[in-house]
């Protein structure tokens, strides 16, 4: 079954965006901060993909956008926060690519900070050569990147959408590809990870994760927990355990797996979402920066550094052995940060 999913990873169409593997590295000063019970600390750096600021949305966008040339695509539409990390990927590997790109992006109510639209992530997206469509709080941006959509296609043009978070079955191949390169890693350091520990948003990553995790459970019997911290709450219209299972599913029976792919290693949690979406809360702003002080790298305000919350405290609770091996996935999203200063400063 592994062997099968490495093969229809390495054959699937894929467009080059990044440079793998991503870095690995031990969180020694964290564990120490921690103390003696503290199982071993790793972290993947999915974060240090070259294009745009990096994230997660690269290496889905490989497989994504490999099916989007295929399908003839000459200008790419994206939509998201004005905040969007999936979006910056998406102008940069636009821009990488030749092709235009235009973003339909929401303002927060209230706004994250005065200058939401001025920084962050939403200048990355200028200064890469998006075009951008700001829209106010509560419009219905997917509605009108479809409108702009057919009026480019009028003009004899070939608009693409990304979906959301790049989560698709394309995306999860991209996840899954990460997944298996992390557990490389990982037996390159003598260790099979017994928990890696993500951060939900559209979901495709974890899912993922999941397909990998319930393959190596089925066949080697590795039991790999995948700890999985949602940061959209109620704001979306569908709950993170079905949006992961769907997703996951989804992916096993494109992947031609027997019977269904399951939920055994999954450990979700919604706990660490906060007031909301992009909303701040000081347990976030706390761990963000005893992991920068610890290790030297600054988790995202909105996705990792609620995930970041969502392990130190199972750390703290004794839910694993000193001697297990914990893995983070750092999944990107600093330049985010920026519109968020006022509740750092
Ligand atoms: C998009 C994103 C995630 C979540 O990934 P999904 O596959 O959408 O669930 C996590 N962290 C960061 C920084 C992101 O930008």
């Amino acid at each position: 079954m592994i062997e099968h999913i490495r093969q229809r990873i390495a054959h699937a169409p894929r467009i080059p965006l990044g440079v793998w593997p991503t870095p690995f590295m031990a969180m020694d000063h964290l564990r120490e901060t921690i103390g003696s019970s503290c199982p071993r600390l790793w972290v993947k750096r999915e974060d240090l993909t070259p294009l745009g600021a990096g994230g997660n949305k690269v290496r889905k966008l490989e497989f994504v956008l490999a099916r989007a040339m295929a399908e003839g695509a000459d200008v790419l539409l994206n939509t998201g926060e004005v905040q969007s990390n999936q979006v910056v990927q998406t102008a940069a590997a636009a821009a990488h690519l030749g092709i235009p790109c235009e973003l339909f992006l929401g303002c927060m109510d209230p706004p994250l900070s005065e200058d939401e639209k001025d920084t962050g992530n939403i200048l990355l997206c200028r200064i890469l050569g998006a075009r951008i469509h700001l829209l106010p709080p509560g419009e219905d941006r997917a509605a009108a990147m479809r409108t702009r959509a057919e009026e480019l296609k009028k003009e004899g043009r070939h608009p693409y959408i990304i979906p959301r978070g790049s989560s698709t079955q394309e995306g999860s191949l991209g996840s899954l590809s990460c997944f298996f390169e992390l557990l490389e890693q990982a037996v390159e350091h003598d260790f099979v990870p017994d928990a890696i520990v993500v951060t939900v948003g559209s979901s495709g990553t974890t899912a993922g994760f999941l397909v990998g995790a319930q393959a190596m459970r089925r066949t080697m019997n590795r039991k790999i927990g995948i700890w999985a911290f949602d940061v959209f709450g109620s704001e979306y219209p569908v709950s993170a355990h079905d949006r992961i299972m769907s997703h996951a599913e989804e992916s096993w029976r494109s992947l031609e797996l027997p019977g269904n792919c399951g939920e055994d290693s999954l450990h979700l949690s919604g706990e660490f979402v906060g007031p909301g979406y992009c909303r701040p809360y000081q347990g976030m702003l706390d761990a963000v920066r005893l992991v920068a002080g610890a290790e030297g790298f600054v988790a995202d305000p909105n996705y990792t550094g609620k995930c970041l919350a969502g392990l130190l405290h199972l750390l703290r609770s004794g839910v694993f052995r000193p001697d297990q091996n914990i893995v983070y996935l750092h999944s990107g999203g600093l330049p985010a940060l920026f519109a968020m200063h006022r509740y750092f400063n």
